[in-house]
């Protein structure tokens, strides 16, 4: 299925029903801002999902609806999981799909947050 990345947001996506607690997922982190939890079919030794708690379906919902507030807490919450995964001595890799290009298959705004092994250069 092709994501359209502004169309209305699908509240029964399924990162909003990991966000109300109706589909399981392995939580490493959360606060006011964001949920992270392991990917189901992981790319990399640390392969997380990083998605707002509020509402929007790619990238580009998030950055012209969102506050500066929470466009701020959600970065800095991408920057504390990377910490929080052990990360920043190596490094690790932060992507977002957006809309159909992308190949984005889930329609609530995620960052992939990479890592644990030195990874692949980009396929494109
Ligand atoms: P996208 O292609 O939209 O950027 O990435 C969606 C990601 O969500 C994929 O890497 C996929 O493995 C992951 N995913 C899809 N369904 C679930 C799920 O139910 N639980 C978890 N933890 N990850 C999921």
């Amino acid at each position: 299925m092709q994501i359209d990345g502004k169309a209305p947001y699908d509240s029964q996506n399924v990162f909003a029903r990991i966000l109300r607690g109706e589909v399981p997922c392995n939580k490493v982190f959360e606060n006011e801002w964001v949920m992270a939890f392991h990917d189901i079919a992981p790319k990399a030794p640390v392969h997380v999902l990083i998605i707002p708690r509020q509402a929007y379906v790619s990238f580009m919902d998030f950055h012209t609806k969102a506050s500066p507030d929470e466009i701020v807490g959600v970065m800095r919450s991408v920057g504390e999981v990377a910490r929080h995964m052990g990360l920043e001595k190596n490094g690790y890799r932060l992507i977002t799909n957006a809309g159909p290009d992308s190949g984005q298959e889930v329609p609530h705004f995620h960052i992939h947050l990479l890592g644990g092994k030195p990874l692949p250069l980009f396929p494109v």
